[in-house]
This record gives C-alpha cells, sequence and structure tokens, in this order.
C-alpha cells in the first residue's frame, strides 16, 4: 500500500492554535475568519496560515476568508478528534495522574479507559474514575480491550521493557512521555514528549534574553 503522505510536523502543530481562535469566532457568531486574523492571533505571516489550512481541503473566499463552521469540522477530522481513540495509560506518578485528570483530552476523543501501575498500594485504586490494574494483567487487558493506544509515563528505565510488553499485547501507538529513544517495530508510531527538553528550550532562550539586556 503506497504510504500516505504526512504534512510538515510544524503545519500540524499548528493546527489546534488555529483550531482554538477559530472555536472562539464560532463562539462570538463570526460565520467567516480571514487567514489575515488567525495569522495576527498568532504572530505568523498570513501565508503560512494558508499554506496550513490547505491541509484540510477548505478554501477560504476572497474578502470574507474561511466558513468557521465547515473549517473546525475540517480541522478536526483532519486531526482524527471527531472520533474516540481509547487508551492505556503505564506508570500512574505524578506525570500520569496528571494526565489522566487532563480534561482536554475529552474534546480531542482521547479516553484512557486503563491504567497499569506495578505499586501494590496503587493497584485496586482509580485516579479520576480510571481503575488501576496490576502490570501483569496488562498483556491479556490490552487485548480484551482491543486498545491500540498508550500512553507512558514510567520511570525511564522502565521504559523499554514496559513498551515491549505494550507491543506484545498489540499496541500500535505510544505517546512517550519518558526521556528514552524508544526501539519499536516499523507498525508502530512513537510521539516524544519529552518534558525536559521543551524546559531546557526555555531555560536557553532566557539566557539568550539576558545577554541581549532586556
Ligand atoms: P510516585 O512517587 O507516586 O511513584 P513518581 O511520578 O515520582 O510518583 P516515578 O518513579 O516516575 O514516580 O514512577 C511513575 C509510576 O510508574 C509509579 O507509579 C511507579 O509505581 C510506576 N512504575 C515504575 N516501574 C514500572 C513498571 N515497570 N511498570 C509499570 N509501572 C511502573
Amino acid at each position: 500500500m503506497a504510504k500516505q503522505k504526512i504534512p510538515a510536523t510544524p503545519s500540524i502543530r499548528r493546527l489546534p492554535s488555529y483550531l482554538h481562535i477559530i472555536r472562539q469566532a464560532e463562539k462570538e457568531g463570526d460565520e467567516y475568519i480571514s487567514g489575515t486574523v488567525i495569522a495576527n492571533e498568532l504572530n505568523l505571516e498570513p501565508i503560512q496560515v494558508r499554506k496550513d489550512l490547505a491541509i484540510t481541503g477548505i478554501i477560504g473566499k476572497p474578502k470574507k476568508g474561511y466558513p468557521v463552521h465547515a473549517l473546525i469540522t475540517a480541522i478536526e477530522h483532519f486531526l482524527g478528534w471527531d472520533s474516540i481513540r481509547d487508551a492505556v495509560l503505564v506508570g500512574v506518578g505524578n506525570l500520569g495522574s496528571a494526565l489522566m485528570g487532563y480534561q482536554e483530552f475529552q474534546f480531542h476523543g482521547l479516553n484512557i479507559v486503563a491504567a497499569f501501575d506495578k505499586d501494590p498500594k496503587k493497584i485496586g485504586s482509580t485516579v479520576h474514575g480510571v481503575p488501576i490494574l496490576p502490570l501483569d494483567t496488562m498483556e491479556l487487558q490490552v487485548r480484551n480491550l482491543g486498545v491500540r493506544m498508550a500512553i507512558l509515563t514510567v520511570p525511564s528505565v522502565a521504559a523499554q521493557e514496559t513498551t515491549d510488553l505494550l507491543i506484545k499485547a498489540g499496541i500500535t501507538a505510544i505517546w512517550n512521555f519518558t526521556n528514552v529513544k524508544l526501539k519499536v517495530p516499523d507498525n508502530v508510531v512513537v510521539q516524544k514528549e519529552d518534558l525536559s527538553s521543551g524546559y531546557a528550550m526555555l531555560c536557553v532562550m532566557i539566557q539568550a534574553k539576558k545577554l541581549e539586556g532586556r
């Protein structure tokens, strides 16, 4: 089967910000929104916004802009946020618990159905209504639930072994919050969300501003 061409990562990363602004416009009763208005809100070039929005297939009208409702539907559909995706989470520590309580995910169709941990003190309890199950039942549970997506919030030392177990259980998409570069087969996709590297970026920007004397 031919590989589907995925648009550039920065374009995909900008779509949720566009969506936020366009939803706001819808709330305010606007029927159309111009690419320039979106660009100004986000300090981007209008040409960039128009290029990014072309991904959705919605065409703007000269002088009017984009039809707000159709654009929201198209972005949500492109992102797959208009359908429910079940996921499991492994490692219910501080970060894992916070993610389980993050309300925004439900607007994106992400539904955490179960969590796994190896700590006997946590097993059997619930976090934000989601049951914490023993790690050694993970393979069976993931198969029974038919879940394909996992959120990984175990300590880094346990990241690869947990990943191997998840893949054995049939998981094909991993949202990796550890700082480990996971080894996975070709049929498995991984998105790494290393919070430390994001913070490193912020710190370097602070230093650069100091050097500029601001
Ligand atoms: P806490 O202090 O509550 O454990 P934490 O965020 O400091 O929180 P971490 O050491 O980062 O904890 O571990 C995150 C979670 O992952 C913990 O709940 C821990 O019990 C769990 N965990 C550790 N190893 C594994 C593993 N191999 N499989 C599943 N869960 C694991």
